[in-house]
């Protein structure tokens, strides 16, 4: 369970039930106010190297831009909602890129805004529309600390319209077992090699416990998909995904096996977190490859195309022998 070091939080909050809920849960933990959540000095000035000792602090604030970008992935839509940032560290996470080293913890107490404005586009809309509402966090996570998850699923359900989304890498998913879901909730566990989970993605729950949730999930009736993500071409990429696929087919349960769908996405990295990494985590693995990697502006690097390509074909090729009933959503 994450306990905040420091609490820094928006005075505003104490005028929505969350925020009242928050402080006093959290009432003996050493609390700083800010103007603004998405401008703390101190933690902005932080070096490099007190990338994980950030992650330690909780920010609690209010959301004033719920801007919908759309997106032709799972979803329609990709939606701001309850939280920002993650208290875990994997080492390619693109929100360290998005928010640099404050790519912390953010909790947004207004809900019913944000929740309200889904239900209205939804309702509003010809189209069945689907919602992620969990691309700037990992909501299972968040909902260790929130209780948003249950929450947002028991006031969406009886929309006449509409679909949530959200991935995850964490296992705790117990509390949103028993809600009444009616089906409008597609849940995605994105997974890894147990190799890389434990040299790469930080804090995370581990592969054995991602595949037992996907499955407890699917026995509540939700919706699954499984992310392989991101891909990351270490020297035996290849042994390790083909093992990794392998062992989906033997775990998973015969329920998820009949309807998964698969998304894949290679790795992309950063500038930026390779300054942070190499202070932050100095001995952990390099996973910038000037062989392997180009650049495609703006400080960002992803695998070069024929390195690619031939990744590609590797996961097509593999899933299509031990998943050939499923679809592979895309692939990039
Ligand atoms: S769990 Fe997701 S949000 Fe959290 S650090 Fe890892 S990639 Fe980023």
């Amino acid at each position: 369970m994450f306990k905040p070091k420091t609490i820094f939080y928006e005075k505003e909050i104490i005028n929505y039930e969350l925020g009242k809920e928050l402080m006093e849960k959290y009432k003996a933990i050493p609390k700083i106010e800010i103007e603004n959540h998405n401008n703390i000095e101190e933690l902005r000035k932080s070096e490099n190297k007190e990338f994980l000792n950030l992650k330690n602090n909780l920010i609690i604030g209010v959301r004033k831009t719920h801007n919908f970008v759309e997106n032709h992935k799972v979803s329609d839509y990709l939606v701001p909602y309850t939280s920002s940032g993650c208290s875990a560290a994997c080492m390619y996470c693109y929100l360290v890129c998005n928010y640099n080293k404050c790519s912390y913890l953010r909790l947004f107490v207004n809900r019913e805004h944000m929740l309200d404005k889904i239900i209205k586009t939804a309702e509003k809309s010809e189209r069945n529309l689907t919602f992620e509402i969990g691309s700037n966090s990992d909501l299972i996570l968040e909902n260790t600390i929130t209780g948003n998850l249950p929450w947002t699923i028991e006031n969406f359900k009886n929309t006449s319209k509409g679909m949530l989304t959200f991935p995850t890498k964490f296992d705790m998913v117990d509390d949103i077992l028993n809600v009444d879901h009616k089906g409008k909730v597609i849940a995605r566990m994105s997974v890894n090699p147990d190799e890389i989970i434990k040299q790469v993605e930080f804090g995370t729950s581990r592969l054995k416990g991602r595949i037992e949730a996907i499955n407890k999930l699917k026995e509540a009736g939700y919706k699954v998909g499984i992310l392989i993500a991101p891909v990351i071409m270490v020297d035996n990429w290849k042994e390790l995904y083909l093992e990794l696929i392998k062992q989906l087919e033997r775990c998973l349960s015969p329920q998820v096996k009949k309807e998964v769908f698969f998304e894949v996405i290679f790795m992309t990295y950063s500038y930026v977190h390779t300054k942070i990494n190499e202070e932050a985590f100095p001995n952990a693995i390099n996973l910038y490859s000037k062989d392997q990697m180009t650049g495609r502006g703006r400080g960002k690097y992803m695998y070069r195309n024929e390195l690619r390509k031939d990744g590609e074909a590797f996961m097509r090729e593999q899933l299509g022998k031990y998943f050939s009933n499923n679809k592979i959503l895309y692939v990039v």
